[in-house]
């Protein structure tokens, strides 16, 4: 059977599951029936498969307008929406490299105690 995806009616969950040719319904982790989407190429499933790590920790019960939404279409722009909801920042890009400098000091200190314990 080849692979498809799906989109829960409950949960709002997206998910890929191997399915029969006959375009019958899916089912969901949550238990609801999940409606075939059609194929909408590779950026979309680049997107969904860390957008799925993120809907699968979301709290499903929450009634709060940018949460529905999330997980309603768990889109790009609406798991921004999602983080500025939570009061979360989202990282910018490059912000988790440590500057350059601070590197250098470590790695000079690892070098002079290297040097230091094995008396060259
Ligand atoms: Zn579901």
């Amino acid at each position: 059977m080849p692979l498809y995806d799906f989109r829960c009616r409950v949960c709002g969950r997206t998910f890929e599951a191997m399915a029969p040719m006959d375009g019958s319904d899916g089912v969901c982790a949550c238990g609801g029936t999940a409606e075939r989407l059609v194929s909408v190429g590779k950026a979309y499933r680049a997107d969904a498969d860390w957008i799925d790590s993120v809907t699968d920790v979301v709290d499903k019960a929450s009634p709060s307008p940018h949460v529905r939404a999330f997980l309603a279409d768990p889109s790009r722009a609406n798991y921004r929406r999602f983080l500025r909801g939570e009061k979360i920042r989202p990282m910018e890009a490059g912000e988790f490299r440590r500057p350059a400098a601070r590197n250098d000091a470590v790695r000079r200190e690892v070098r002079e105690r290297f040097i230091a314990r094995n008396g060259l």
